[in-house]
Formats: structure tokens, C-alpha cells, sequence
């Protein structure tokens, strides 16, 4: 079927082909499926969850369009140069990535070791520098196709409200998601000149694996929701379509932007009744 403005706005995807890291469960799972929904072809990138990455990869395949999983830790080199050789095997491009992979290892910084620390940081941040600079230098090698994209490759960062909100006890996370604000912000100005668009997404408290505690009980759930505005936790889908509209045309002069996606969380609720 030939790309005209209507199958476009229907599938706003379609013949994309993306890289979600850490989608084998949560937010990064939301945002695989949401994309073969919308037509593109995607890899799943997950790091020890085989069976759960397969499943992700047979609801995206349900779409009627192509997936496969692929097992790499995205803060080591070897692993990252890897699946991208996977990927110009099986795909032989890549128009989108989204560098979602995170963990949290929190303590008290009288308690925080030097491992938690670089474990956190490696991933979070060293690991979206390694997946930005394969997927920039991938877009290069393909250029510009105006029939697939108005833009030459499209990157998305998951951070999170704790780029802007301190957080005590997570210095590490916290220190990490700053350090990603940054850097997409540079690597958005550098690129921006070959058409390559670089942005990120700050989700607030949404409903996964990595913050089960604050949401699993009554108790918990409602102290969360006292930090929300819009009286909900958040759930993968709402990052999804953030995500699905930040990848597509349809924010081809969103550049090096943050879009947060948290109900209002970093909008300093305690104030809300005159502080
Ligand atoms: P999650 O734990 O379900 O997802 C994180 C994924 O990253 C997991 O699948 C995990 O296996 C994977 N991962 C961890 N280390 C990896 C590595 N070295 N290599 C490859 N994959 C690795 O939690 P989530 O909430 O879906 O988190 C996704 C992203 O969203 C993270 O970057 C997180 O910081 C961010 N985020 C989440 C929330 C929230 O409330 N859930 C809020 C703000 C930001």
C-alpha cells in the first residue's frame, strides 16, 4: 500500500523500523506494542527476561508486522555495537530508537556503595549514550528518506520527573535522569542539523515493575496519589502514545524537548492549597 496522508495518520509508523530498549516489561513493553500498532517494525531489546520478550515480540507481530527479541545489556559496548549488526541484519535500517532501559538501586547515601552508584549510572546514562550514538551513527549511514520520514532518525529518551524533582535516597537514579536531560538536550543541538531529532519523555509515577512498592498497597497508593494532581497513577499506555507522537512525523519540529507525562506531578502539588 503506497504512504499517503490518510494510512499515515491511521498507522503513523508504518514502514519504521525501531529499537525499544527494556521491553520486555513496563513502560518499554507499552511503547513495543504501541508501535506495531502503529506499523513499525521493532526489536525488543530486553536483558535477562527471554520468555516475556518473546511475548512482547508475538502481540507486536499480531499487528501484522515484523519483531524480534534481542538480549543485550545496553551499558556494555560489545553487547550494544552487537545488536546493532542484528539490526541492519534483520531490519537493514533504523528510523527509531527509544532508549528506555532502567533500573533503580536505591539507599541512603551513608549507605549507597560506589557499585550502586556506577550500576545505576552505567545503565541509565551510559548505557542511552551508547544506544544514541549506534542509532545517530546508523541514521547517517541511511540518510535522509523522505518517503519513510520527513526526518533522518528520531530519538527518545525515557527519563523521568526526577530530572527536574530531587529525590533523597535515589541520588544515584536522580543523578542519572539530570545527567539524561542534558545530554539529549546537547546531542539534539549537534544532530539537529542532519534532521535527526532528539527528545525525551519524563514520566512521572507509573504503574510497572520499578516502583511496585509505592503503588502495590492501599496505603501506598494513596500517599502516591498525593503527589498527582490529576488523582491517578499513571499507566505504560499514557507513555506509549507520548512516545508513538514524538516518533512520528506528526512532531517533526519537536526538537531536543522534554514532554513530561506525569498527571501533573512536577506541578509542586504541596502548593496547590496555598503552600
Ligand atoms: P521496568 O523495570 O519494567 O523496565 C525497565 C526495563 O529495563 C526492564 O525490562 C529491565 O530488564 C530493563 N533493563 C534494566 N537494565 C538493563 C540493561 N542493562 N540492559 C537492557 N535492559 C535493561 O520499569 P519501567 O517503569 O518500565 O522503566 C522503564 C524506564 O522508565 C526506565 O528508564 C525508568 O527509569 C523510567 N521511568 C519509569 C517511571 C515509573 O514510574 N515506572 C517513572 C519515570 C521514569
Amino acid at each position: 500500500m503506497p504512504i499517503t496522508s490518510t494510512n499515515r495518520h491511521v498507522r503513523p509508523l508504518r514502514s519504521q523500523k525501531a529499537l525499544v530498549t527494556g521491553a520486555s516489561s513496563g513502560i518499554g513493553r507499552a511503547v513495543a506494542v504501541a508501535f506495531g500498532r502503529a506499523g513499525a517494525d521493532v526489536a525488543v531489546n530486553y536483558r535477562s527476561s527471554p520468555g516475556a520478550a518473546e511475548a512482547v515480540v508475538a502481540e507486536i507481530r499480531g499487528h501484522g508486522v515484523t519483531a524480534f527479541a534481542h538480549q543485550a545489556d545496553v551499558s556494555d559496548e560489545a553487547q550494544v555495537l552487537r545488536m546493532f549488526e542484528r539490526l541492519r541484519e534483520e531490519l537493514g535500517a533504523i528510523d527509531i530508537l527509544v532508549a528506555n532501559a532502567g533500573l533503580q538501586q536505591d539507599a541512603a547515601i551513608g549507605d549507597m556503595t560506589a557499585a550502586q552508584w556506577n550500576k545505576v549510572l552505567s545503565v541509565n546514562l551510559t548505557g542511552q549514550f551508547l544506544c544514541a550514538r549506534e542509532a545517530i551513527r546508523e541514521f547517517r549511514r541511511r540518510g535522509l528518506r523522505p518517503e519513510i520520514s520527513c526526518s533522518a532518525g528520531k530519538i527518545i529518551c525515557m527519563s523521568s520527573v526526577h530530572q527536574e524533582i530531587p529525590w533523597a535516597g535515589h541520588v544515584n537514579y536522580a543523578a542519572s535522569k539530570g545527567g539524561v536531560e542534558l545530554m539529549m538536550r546537547s546531542l539534539a543541538q549537534e544532530v539537529a542539523p542532519e534532521r535527526i531529532r532528539v527528545n525525551a519523555i519524563a514520566p512521572g509515577a507509573i504503574r510497572t515493575p520499578i516502583n511496585r512498592a509505592a503503588w502495590e498497597t492501599k496505603e501506598a497508593a494513596e500517599r502516591l496519589l498525593t503527589l498527582i494532581p490529576y488523582g491517578r497513577i499513571g499507566e505504560p499506555e499514557d507513555v506509549a502514545q507520548a512516545a508513538v507522537w514524538l516518533a512520528s512525523d506528526a512532531s517533526d519540529y519537536v526538537v531536543g524537548t522534554t514532554l513530561i507525562v506525569d498527571g501533573g506531578m512536577t506541578l509542586y502539588p504541596g502548593f496547590s492549597t496555598n503552600g
